[in-house]
């Protein structure tokens, strides 16, 4: 996005008229910290530029899948996050070994899914 006015470099400093990416390096007006750190370790703001692509492509993948896949990554979500919830009430033991089973079998079923949906290409 193009900002409105005058604005400083995050990743080199240059000063910069409004625009979108920076004059000198290139690197978007509006970049998170996290960005930062990722293109000073590559050196370069090209890294961060395929890692959002490769995140959007993740994301168009992820929509694409049928619903019964959709369905199932939520439901497995759900389940791990149950599970790390219950752990918070240091109650019966029957809490933990049922906090177990739920978290491990999300964690499972996300590990599965996820497995073959970021390795196709
Ligand atoms: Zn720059």
């Amino acid at each position: 996005m193009t900002v409105g006015y005058r604005w400083t470099c995050k990743l080199c400093g240059a000063s910069n008229a409004p625009a979108e990416a920076c004059s000198k390096c290139n690197c978007p007006a509006e970049v998170t910290a996290d960005e930062i750190d990722l293109a000073r370790s590559a050196g370069s703001f090209e890294a961060v530029i395929h890692k959002r692509e490769n995140a959007r492509r993740a994301r168009a993948e992820w929509f694409a899948q049928p619903l019964w896949q959709k369905t199932v990554d939520v439901a497995a979500f759900a389940l791990f996050i149950v599970g790390l919830a219950l752990g918070k009430f240091a109650g019966p033991i029957v809490y933990n070994v049922l906090r177990i089973a739920l978290a491990l079998a999300g964690g499972v079923l996300i590990w599965i899914t996820h497995g073959t949906l970021f390795e196709r290409k």
